[in-house]
Protein backbone atom coordinates (compact mmCIF):
# COMPACT_ATOMS: atom_id res chain seq x y z
CA UNK A 1 0.00 0.00 0.00
CA UNK A 2 3.12 2.16 1.08
CA UNK A 3 4.54 1.19 -1.93
CA UNK A 4 1.53 1.81 -4.50
CA UNK A 5 1.18 5.27 -2.92
CA UNK A 6 4.59 6.44 -3.51
CA UNK A 7 4.24 5.24 -7.12
CA UNK A 8 1.46 7.19 -7.38
CA UNK A 9 3.00 10.10 -6.44
CA UNK A 10 5.77 9.44 -8.47
CA UNK A 11 3.50 9.01 -11.31
CA UNK A 12 1.54 12.29 -10.78
CA UNK A 13 4.64 14.55 -10.68
CA UNK A 14 5.78 13.01 -13.52
CA UNK A 15 2.60 13.79 -15.15
CA UNK A 16 3.14 17.22 -13.77
CA UNK A 17 6.20 17.80 -15.25
CA UNK A 18 5.04 16.30 -18.50
CA UNK A 19 2.36 19.08 -18.32
CA UNK A 20 5.09 22.07 -17.77
CA UNK A 21 7.20 20.68 -20.69
CA UNK A 22 4.56 20.81 -22.76
CA UNK A 23 3.27 24.27 -21.71
CA UNK A 24 6.87 25.76 -22.19
CA UNK A 25 7.26 24.30 -25.84
CA UNK A 26 3.43 25.80 -26.44
CA UNK A 27 5.22 28.96 -25.34
CA UNK A 28 8.05 28.70 -27.20
CA UNK A 29 6.27 27.49 -30.26
CA UNK A 30 3.93 30.84 -30.47
CA UNK A 31 6.69 33.03 -29.27
CA UNK A 32 8.79 32.21 -32.31
CA UNK A 33 5.86 33.76 -34.61
CA UNK A 34 5.21 30.45 -36.05
CA UNK A 35 1.74 31.36 -35.90
CA UNK A 36 -0.48 33.77 -37.94
CA UNK A 37 -2.05 35.79 -35.20
CA UNK A 38 -0.41 39.07 -34.96
CA UNK A 39 -1.60 40.23 -31.61
CA UNK A 40 0.90 37.14 -30.55
CA UNK A 41 3.50 37.51 -32.55
CA UNK A 42 3.34 41.42 -31.59
CA UNK A 43 3.37 40.62 -28.29
CA UNK A 44 6.37 38.67 -28.46
CA UNK A 45 7.68 40.96 -30.50
CA UNK A 46 8.99 43.58 -28.41
CA UNK A 47 12.43 43.51 -27.07
CA UNK A 48 11.65 44.35 -23.43
CA UNK A 49 12.55 47.38 -22.43
CA UNK A 50 15.53 46.16 -20.51
CA UNK A 51 16.87 44.18 -23.44
CA UNK A 52 16.97 47.59 -25.72
CA UNK A 53 17.73 50.43 -22.91
CA UNK A 54 17.65 48.87 -19.21
CA UNK A 55 21.22 47.84 -17.37
CA UNK A 56 20.64 44.22 -18.74
CA UNK A 57 24.05 42.84 -20.64
CA UNK A 58 26.72 45.33 -21.17
CA UNK A 59 26.72 46.72 -24.50
CA UNK A 60 29.27 44.86 -26.63
CA UNK A 61 32.99 45.95 -26.90
CA UNK A 62 34.86 46.42 -30.00
CA UNK A 63 36.29 43.07 -29.24
CA UNK A 64 32.91 41.43 -29.17
CA UNK A 65 33.79 40.09 -32.78
CA UNK A 66 30.65 41.15 -34.42
CA UNK A 67 31.74 39.62 -37.76
CA UNK A 68 32.06 35.98 -36.09
CA UNK A 69 29.08 34.05 -36.63
CA UNK A 70 27.55 31.26 -33.81
CA UNK A 71 27.09 31.60 -30.12
CA UNK A 72 27.86 35.36 -30.03
CA UNK A 73 24.61 35.98 -33.41
CA UNK A 74 22.16 33.87 -31.31
CA UNK A 75 23.01 35.92 -27.90
CA UNK A 76 22.80 39.24 -30.31
CA UNK A 77 19.62 37.77 -31.91
CA UNK A 78 18.08 36.93 -28.90
CA UNK A 79 18.22 40.63 -28.00
CA UNK A 80 15.31 41.21 -30.25
CA UNK A 81 13.39 37.94 -29.88
CA UNK A 82 14.81 36.34 -32.63
CA UNK A 83 16.76 33.37 -34.18
CA UNK A 84 20.04 34.03 -35.61
CA UNK A 85 19.65 33.91 -39.82
CA UNK A 86 21.03 31.21 -41.97
CA UNK A 87 23.44 32.81 -43.74
CA UNK A 88 22.59 33.60 -47.29
CA UNK A 89 24.04 31.27 -50.27
CA UNK A 90 27.25 32.33 -52.04
CA UNK A 91 26.06 35.24 -54.27
CA UNK A 92 25.46 33.63 -57.98
CA UNK A 93 28.36 33.75 -60.46
CA UNK A 94 26.50 35.28 -63.02
CA UNK A 95 24.06 37.63 -61.52
CA UNK A 96 20.67 36.89 -62.59
CA UNK A 97 19.34 40.36 -63.54
CA UNK A 98 21.54 41.96 -66.22
CA UNK A 99 22.11 45.65 -66.11
CA UNK A 100 20.21 47.78 -68.60
CA UNK A 101 22.96 50.17 -69.91
CA UNK A 102 20.49 52.92 -71.81
CA UNK A 103 17.45 51.57 -70.46
CA UNK A 104 17.51 49.79 -67.10
CA UNK A 105 15.17 46.81 -66.22
CA UNK A 106 12.30 46.88 -63.89
CA UNK A 107 12.50 44.43 -61.55
CA UNK A 108 9.91 43.12 -59.11
CA UNK A 109 11.97 39.79 -58.26
CA UNK A 110 14.62 38.02 -58.74
CA UNK A 111 15.01 34.78 -60.22
CA UNK A 112 16.22 31.90 -57.23
CA UNK A 113 15.05 28.74 -56.17
CA UNK A 114 16.85 29.61 -53.30
CA UNK A 115 14.48 30.03 -49.80
CA UNK A 116 16.41 33.79 -50.30
CA UNK A 117 14.11 36.89 -49.93
CA UNK A 118 15.61 40.82 -49.92
CA UNK A 119 15.10 43.72 -47.72
CA UNK A 120 14.74 47.03 -48.76
CA UNK A 121 13.69 50.55 -46.67
CA UNK A 122 12.59 53.36 -48.20
CA UNK A 123 12.55 56.63 -47.42
CA UNK A 124 14.44 57.92 -44.13
CA UNK A 125 11.70 59.84 -42.34
CA UNK A 126 12.72 58.13 -39.05
CA UNK A 127 15.81 57.65 -37.23
CA UNK A 128 15.82 55.61 -34.46
CA UNK A 129 19.37 55.08 -32.85
CA UNK A 130 17.61 52.11 -31.56
CA UNK A 131 17.56 50.69 -35.21
CA UNK A 132 21.73 51.07 -35.59
CA UNK A 133 22.29 48.97 -32.34
CA UNK A 134 19.54 46.31 -34.17
CA UNK A 135 21.90 46.65 -37.51
CA UNK A 136 24.99 46.34 -35.69
CA UNK A 137 23.36 43.19 -34.25
CA UNK A 138 21.81 40.83 -36.72
CA UNK A 139 24.18 41.98 -39.54
CA UNK A 140 21.33 41.87 -42.37
CA UNK A 141 21.88 43.15 -45.90
CA UNK A 142 19.02 46.00 -46.53
CA UNK A 143 19.01 48.23 -49.45
CA UNK A 144 18.09 51.87 -48.26
CA UNK A 145 16.38 53.89 -50.91
CA UNK A 146 16.53 57.04 -50.16
CA UNK A 147 15.26 60.61 -50.74
CA UNK A 148 17.35 63.64 -50.61
CA UNK A 149 14.75 65.35 -48.04
CA UNK A 150 14.83 62.88 -44.93
CA UNK A 151 18.83 62.32 -45.83
CA UNK A 152 19.55 66.06 -45.40
CA UNK A 153 18.17 66.37 -42.02
CA UNK A 154 20.60 63.96 -40.88
CA UNK A 155 23.41 62.40 -42.96
CA UNK A 156 25.41 60.71 -40.82
CA UNK A 157 21.97 58.23 -39.55
CA UNK A 158 22.73 56.64 -42.82
CA UNK A 159 26.67 56.63 -42.84
CA UNK A 160 26.41 54.75 -39.89
CA UNK A 161 24.31 52.37 -41.32
CA UNK A 162 26.70 52.19 -44.46
CA UNK A 163 29.18 51.73 -42.35
CA UNK A 164 26.75 48.22 -40.75
CA UNK A 165 26.55 46.99 -44.41
CA UNK A 166 24.03 48.81 -45.47
CA UNK A 167 23.48 49.93 -49.45
CA UNK A 168 22.59 53.60 -50.47
CA UNK A 169 20.14 53.43 -53.26
CA UNK A 170 18.26 56.39 -55.18
CA UNK A 171 14.64 56.92 -54.40
CA UNK A 172 14.38 60.93 -55.93
CA UNK A 173 15.38 63.77 -54.30
CA UNK A 174 11.92 65.02 -52.95
CA UNK A 175 9.36 61.58 -53.56
CA UNK A 176 7.25 63.05 -56.43
CA UNK A 177 5.18 60.88 -58.50
CA UNK A 178 7.11 60.63 -61.30
CA UNK A 179 4.74 59.88 -63.91
CA UNK A 180 3.06 63.41 -63.46
CA UNK A 181 6.76 65.40 -64.22
CA UNK A 182 8.36 66.36 -67.67
CA UNK A 183 11.43 64.74 -68.27
CA UNK A 184 13.48 67.50 -67.45
CA UNK A 185 12.01 67.35 -64.10
CA UNK A 186 12.38 63.66 -63.76
CA UNK A 187 15.79 63.89 -64.29
CA UNK A 188 16.49 66.82 -61.76
CA UNK A 189 14.76 64.24 -59.48
CA UNK A 190 16.33 60.83 -60.47
CA UNK A 191 20.09 62.43 -61.65
CA UNK A 192 19.80 65.37 -58.97
CA UNK A 193 19.48 62.37 -56.22
CA UNK A 194 21.91 60.18 -58.15
CA UNK A 195 24.76 62.92 -57.94
CA UNK A 196 23.71 63.78 -54.48
CA UNK A 197 23.71 60.44 -52.86
CA UNK A 198 27.36 59.56 -54.44
CA UNK A 199 28.41 63.31 -53.03
CA UNK A 200 27.43 62.27 -49.65
CA UNK A 201 28.51 58.64 -49.55
CA UNK A 202 31.62 57.83 -51.74
CA UNK A 203 29.82 55.75 -54.08
CA UNK A 204 27.29 56.14 -56.72
CA UNK A 205 24.00 53.98 -55.96
CA UNK A 206 23.60 51.59 -58.90
CA UNK A 207 19.51 51.21 -58.40
CA UNK A 208 16.39 53.16 -58.40
CA UNK A 209 13.45 53.18 -57.13
CA UNK A 210 10.39 55.50 -58.64
CA UNK A 211 8.07 56.11 -55.10
CA UNK A 212 5.01 54.89 -55.08
CA UNK A 213 6.22 51.93 -57.71
CA UNK A 214 5.16 54.99 -60.62
CA UNK A 215 7.38 55.22 -63.59
CA UNK A 216 6.97 55.70 -67.23
CA UNK A 217 9.08 55.30 -70.19
CA UNK A 218 10.73 58.68 -69.83
CA UNK A 219 11.77 56.97 -66.21
CA UNK A 220 13.49 54.31 -67.67
CA UNK A 221 15.01 56.49 -70.44
CA UNK A 222 16.44 59.67 -67.47
CA UNK A 223 17.33 56.73 -65.09
CA UNK A 224 19.47 54.66 -67.78
CA UNK A 225 21.33 58.52 -68.48
CA UNK A 226 21.94 59.32 -65.11
CA UNK A 227 25.33 57.13 -64.92
CA UNK A 228 25.19 54.27 -62.77
CA UNK A 229 21.82 52.93 -62.54
CA UNK A 230 21.91 49.22 -63.31
CA UNK A 231 17.94 48.52 -62.61
CA UNK A 232 14.74 50.51 -61.54
CA UNK A 233 13.58 48.20 -58.56
CA UNK A 234 9.70 47.57 -57.38
CA UNK A 235 8.70 44.71 -54.84
CA UNK A 236 6.65 41.93 -53.92
CA UNK A 237 5.15 42.19 -50.39
CA UNK A 238 5.21 45.52 -48.34
CA UNK A 239 5.53 45.71 -44.59
CA UNK A 240 3.10 47.26 -42.27
CA UNK A 241 2.83 47.32 -38.70
CA UNK A 242 2.19 43.99 -37.83
CA UNK A 243 1.89 42.16 -41.17
CA UNK A 244 3.26 41.71 -44.53
CA UNK A 245 0.95 42.61 -47.43
CA UNK A 246 1.43 39.76 -49.92
CA UNK A 247 0.43 40.06 -53.75
CA UNK A 248 -1.74 36.84 -54.45
CA UNK A 249 -1.42 34.15 -52.08
CA UNK A 250 -0.19 35.17 -48.29
CA UNK A 251 3.48 34.04 -48.00
CA UNK A 252 7.02 34.69 -49.30
CA UNK A 253 8.02 33.25 -52.80
CA UNK A 254 11.78 32.74 -53.34
CA UNK A 255 13.84 35.86 -54.24
CA UNK A 256 10.76 38.01 -53.56
CA UNK A 257 11.53 42.01 -52.99
CA UNK A 258 10.30 43.02 -49.62
CA UNK A 259 9.30 47.00 -48.99
CA UNK A 260 9.77 48.62 -45.74
CA UNK A 261 9.91 52.25 -44.65
CA UNK A 262 11.91 54.19 -41.83
CA UNK A 263 8.95 54.94 -40.14
CA UNK A 264 8.36 55.50 -36.50
CA UNK A 265 5.43 55.73 -33.60
CA UNK A 266 3.96 58.79 -35.16
CA UNK A 267 3.46 56.66 -38.83
CA UNK A 268 3.05 53.40 -37.23
CA UNK A 269 0.47 53.99 -34.40
CA UNK A 270 2.75 54.07 -31.32
CA UNK A 271 4.84 50.72 -32.68
CA UNK A 272 9.00 51.61 -33.31
CA UNK A 273 11.28 51.30 -35.98
CA UNK A 274 12.43 48.61 -34.10
CA UNK A 275 9.17 46.63 -33.25
CA UNK A 276 7.82 46.92 -36.66
CA UNK A 277 11.09 45.24 -38.16
CA UNK A 278 11.45 43.09 -36.22
CA UNK A 279 7.73 41.51 -37.22
CA UNK A 280 9.13 41.75 -40.44
CA UNK A 281 12.11 39.29 -39.59
CA UNK A 282 9.85 36.85 -38.09
CA UNK A 283 7.70 36.56 -40.60
CA UNK A 284 10.70 35.46 -43.01
CA UNK A 285 12.27 33.51 -40.38
CA UNK A 286 8.35 31.48 -39.55
CA UNK A 287 8.53 30.62 -43.70
CA UNK A 288 12.13 29.14 -43.70
CA UNK A 289 13.71 32.15 -45.37
CA UNK A 290 16.87 33.87 -45.57
CA UNK A 291 18.01 37.10 -46.36
CA UNK A 292 20.55 37.72 -49.03
CA UNK A 293 21.97 41.01 -50.85
CA UNK A 294 19.94 42.48 -53.56
CA UNK A 295 23.34 44.14 -55.27
CA UNK A 296 24.89 40.56 -55.73
CA UNK A 297 22.09 39.41 -58.19
CA UNK A 298 21.42 42.68 -60.04
CA UNK A 299 24.06 44.39 -62.47
ZN1 LIG B 1 8.94 56.17 -50.88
Amino acid sequence: MVHRTVQKRRRAALASIGVGVAGLLLVALTGCGGSDDTASVKASGRPSDGAVTGPGPAKPTPAAKPDTPGADSAVLAAKWNLKPFAPPPAPPAVKPIKAGGAKPPVVEKIPTQEKIVFITIDDGAEKAPEFLDMMRDLRIPVSMFLNDTYVRQDPEYFRKLQALGATVQNHTLSHPDLKTLSADAQKHQICGQQDRLAEIYGKRPTLFRPPYGNWNATTQTVAGGCGGIDAIVKWQESMQINDMQYVGEKKLHPGDIILAHFRGPSELKGTTMTEMFGNMLRKIQAQGYTIARLEDYIG
